[in-house]
């Protein structure tokens, strides 16, 4: 890699595919970088999944638009909604923050109310942290869970005319405030793997279409989503629930019996869940509307450079 590359040039994506590249692993480790959460060996029964999610002021929230316990809610939110896509069950979790000095003890407070309320649905353990001060607040949760090793999802796995779908609805999560009130997709995700074989998944953090380029990639398969079929949040449009990001859904893929499965069980399942599209052949995403269009999509999601 040339060193004199800026970051924009090489892009979030690229700069993770470096560090890929050059971590060293050793056999406990079932799988690092590139996956939502590291896999790691643990009991007979079970893997460890670890997984670390950063929330900067103004990238992440903006303080006029958020409250101090909804900043807390998300922090946490965001790790959960990883171990979720795997399939886990979170445990224990380090919260580290950096602090503004002028910043009141009141406020610190409500934050760490928001982490609790959301820690004390999941049964999650606050156990450690890192206390600094910054220019700007900073909070990074750090989050332990575990997994039942044949139920692990990964991003790969998925196959040829595998059912792609999506549980909730997508778009306009900024102006709807759900980027900082969503509730992870834990209990949907246990959910899911108990009852169905699922082969692939991710949680749609960067937007749909970036976040399914992922499993794409992964699996080298391509896809075809159909348009109507994409569940639109409210005041959402189309390109918002293509590409805007930080829905917190869980995105993943199950052959055509196990998609009818889950069709004829509708009645028994109590969360939306959408067919938006399919696993086809070739890397690329397409999309397919009923007026007959047909078109090639990029993966446009939220980058950091
Ligand atoms: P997600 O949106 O699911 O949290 P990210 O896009 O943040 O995932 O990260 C993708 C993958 O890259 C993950 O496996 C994550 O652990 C890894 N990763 C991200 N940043 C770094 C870093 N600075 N060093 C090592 N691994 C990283
Ligand atoms: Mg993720």
């Amino acid at each position: 890699m040339d060193k004199g590359l800026s970051l924009k040039e090489i892009g979030e994506f690229g700069l993770i595919d470096y560090f890929k590249k050059i971590s060293k692993l050793d056999r406990r480790v079932l799988r690092g970088i590139g996956e939502d959460a590291a896999v790691v060996s643990y009991t007979k029964k079970k893997y460890l999944l670890f997984t670390t999610d950063m929330l900067i002021e103004d990238i992440h929230f903006k303080i006029k638009e958020a409250t101090p316990y909804e900043i807390g809610w998300k922090a946490l939110g965001c790790s959960l909604s990883d171990i979720a896509s795997m399939g886990g069950r979170p445990l224990y979790a380090l919260v580290s923050i950096g602090v503004p000095e002028k910043t009141s003890f009141n406020f610190i407070r409500k934050i760490y109310q928001g982490i609790n309320g959301l820690a004390d649905i999941f049964k999650v353990k606050i156990v450690g942290g890192d206390t600094n001060r910054a220019e700007r607040l900073i909070i990074d949760v750090f989050l332990v869970g575990e997994v039942e090793k044949g139920k692990v999802v990964y991003r790969k796995g998925a196959k040829l005319n595998d059912v792609i779908a999506v549980t909730g609805s997508l778009g306009n999560s900024y102006k709807s405030k759900k980027h900082l009130r969503f509730v992870p997709r834990i209990k949907e995700a246990r959910f899911l793997i108990n009852n169905f074989k699922i082969n692939a998944m991710i949680d749609l953090s960067d937007g749909l279409s970036s976040d399914l380029f992922h499993i794409l990639k992964e699996n080298k398969k391509g896809a075809i989503i159909f348009k109507e079929e994409i569940p639109l949040s409210p005041k959402a449009s189309f390109e918002q629930a293509l590409h805007e990001g930080e829905d917190f859904e869980l995105l993943f893929t199950l052959t055509e019996k196990e998609a009818g499965r889950i069709s004829a069980e509708k009645k028994r399942i109590n969360f939306p869940i959408s067919f938006i599209g399919k696993i086809i052949e070739g890397e690329k995403m397409w999309l397919y509307s009923k007026k007959g269009d047909f078109k090639a999509i990029e993966p446009q999601g939220f980058r950091h450079f």
